[in-house]
């Protein structure tokens, strides 16, 4: 038999609904550096339905392609709630991506309109003319740009109301490009339906457990993966959202974190060993306000969340999660330090297994090891108009990342696939002994490579950025203390700073390509 239950469509539109609604009396706040803008959700609302009709006249009257390449702003959030709303599709361009990359995005998502920060004009103004199928460009501040809209005279010329469409729960609200296993950046299309939900999972308390007493700080940028699900979860949950905008350094993050008394906010680990460092160096830091730091993207070292936590009472939660799962999908909430170094638990709905050679599925015993899959209703099944067959096994998702699994659901990685290093037979975790490495007092950075090696197939290199004094034998008598022996790297590096990805994260090809043209100095032990 049949439910008596109705398919009520879970869309965006209903929480751009909570925010004119019963939370309208939240705000967002944007900090400019010098000082904040404020305006309650009702005025942010009011401005999103005024962005619909000025999009409507600029005729996206369908599922066209509206891209922002922004920081994290109120403006940016508007974009978040009325594009979606007005049944068009909401793309954030990575404003870090190489040139060539941007303008195969553009092309691949056939982008119409672009909304662009003033500040960014110069870095998207020589890509427009490569970028076929954008017609409009609206400026959100003052920049010259030739034939571009102004966003507030745009706005102010429009009404303050609109009437929101109903939509779809299945159809497409918004998209992010992600590198893939090869070639061209990949394309994910979340749906209505798979944001909606992702937000519920966000606010429940296995997760972050967000409500209106809230006030989120998302320094991870809106177009990493949805600012990890930050401000559709705020509008759910009526949390106040505070957006840092293009002033990302500690300096700032550690003034609007106590000025705005930040509850929650989420960045990758970089970031918040910046903030460690300059809360050390700085007396008057204050993170008392902040209650729940999520943090993923790349392997957290448990050093990092001991010191903010006992030296600063911030509670680091560590997570894990891709553009392709929208993408929160474990969490590591736990009593014990041994649970909380885990890339977290499976959060219910997502659905996980790891897979060994010939796509043998091995048991959650947290000791097998292999590549971790996973499906569930907010992780893609596929990419926009693309194939990566290897990416997809039978309705799961080839995460490319390797480690285990435990009866209890706690993921634990070890390395991405492309990362192992594999030394005579057995794999080497470089996530571990990065992790060990940058427990040392002077060590600020550590990336670990395989590079080849006649006796044992691969060997690890330990790249390493220094602050003060420590040579590779006190390092790696360090090391020798918390890992097994054989694993000790004998190859040392010191490098000025890891390269990073558009997003934060170690870069380690370009370590690997550096390393290829012999560029890197190496110590041998
Ligand atoms: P990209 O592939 O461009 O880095 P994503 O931002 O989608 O794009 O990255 C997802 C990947 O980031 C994961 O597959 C994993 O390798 C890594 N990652 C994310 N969170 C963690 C974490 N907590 N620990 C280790 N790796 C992580």
């Amino acid at each position: 038999m049949l439910s008596t239950m109705p398919d009520f469509p879970l869309t965006i539109t209903s929480l751009l609904r909570l925010a004119e609604g019963q939370f309208s009396d939240r705000e967002v706040v944007t900090y400019i550096g010098d000082g904040y803008r404020r305006q309650p959700y009702a005025e942010l609302a009011r401005d999103a339905a005024r962005l619909a009709h000025a999009l409507r006249g600029l005729g996206i009257d369908g599922d066209q392609r509206v891209a922002t390449f922004m920081w994290n702003s109120a403006e940016h959030l508007a974009a978040y709630l009325a594009v979606p709303s007005m049944g068009a599709v909401l793309h954030t361009l990575n404003i870090r991506l190489f040139p060539e990359q941007l303008v195969y995005i553009a092309n691949h998502a056939e982008d119409q309109v672009v909304i662009v920060d003033a500040s960014l004009v110069p870095l998207l103004r020589p890509l427009l003319d490569d970028m076929k199928t954008v017609k409009h460009v609206i400026v959100v501040g003052e920049a010259e740009l030739d034939g571009a809209y102004d966003y507030r005279e745009l706005l102010d010329q429009a009404p303050d109301t609109f009437d929101w469409p109903e939509l779809d729960e299945r159809a497409a609200a918004a998209m992010c490009y992600t590198s893939g296993t090869t070639g061209n950046p990949k394309g994910v299309v979340y749906s209505h339906r798979s944001a909606y939900l992702h937000s519920m999972s966000v606010c429940t308390a296995n997760a972050m457990g967000l409500s209106s007493a809230d006030r989120v700080l998302p320094i991870v940028p809106m177009f990493h993966a949805n600012a990890w699900g930050l401000p559709y979860a705020s509008f759910m949950a009526g949390a106040s959202l505070v957006m840092p905008g293009r002033f990302l350094q500690a300096e700032h993050l550690t003034r609007v974190i106590a000025e705005e008394k930040v509850t929650v906010s989420g960045a990758v680990p970089t970031i918040w060993g910046d903030i460690l460092r300059y809360a050390r160096q700085h007396e008057d830091v204050d993170l008392s306000s902040l209650r729940l730091v999520p943090c993923g993207g790349s392997a957290v070292p448990e050093s990092l969340m001991r010191a903010l936590q006992e030296e600063y009472g911030v509670r680091v939660v560590h997570a894990w999660g891709m553009t392709e799962t929208s993408p929160l999908a474990t969490i590591a909430h736990g009593d014990s330090w041994e649970l909380r170094v885990t890339q977290g638990r499976l959060l219910a709905g997502v659905e996980g297994r790891i897979v060994g050679d010939g796509d043998r599925v091995l048991p959650n015993d947290d000791v097998a090891v292999g590549e971790l899959e996973v499906r569930g209703p907010w992780v893609t099944g596929a990419y926009y108009l693309d194939e990566d067959p290897l990416k997809f096994n039978d309705g799961w998702l080839r995460t490319g990342d390797v480690g285990r699994l435990s009866a209890h659901g706690f993921v634990t990685l070890t390395d991405r696939a492309k990362d192992v290093i594999k030394s005579g037979g057995e794999w080497i975790s470089s996530v571990e002994l990065e992790n060990a490495l940058m427990g040392h007092p002077a060590v600020v950075e550590a990336a670990v490579i395989g590079v080849s090696d006649e006796r044992w197939g691969e060997r690890p290199l330990a790249c390493v950025v220094i602050e003060g004094t420590a040579d590779a034998a006190e390092l790696r008598e360090f090391l020798a203390d918390r890992v097994p022996r054989w694993q000790l790297p004998e190859r040392w590096s010191f490098i000025e700073a890891v390269p990073k990805t558009s997003v934060g994260k170690f870069a380690k090809r370009e370590l690997r390509d550096m390393h290829a043209r012999g560029e890197l100095q190496i110590i041998t032990l």
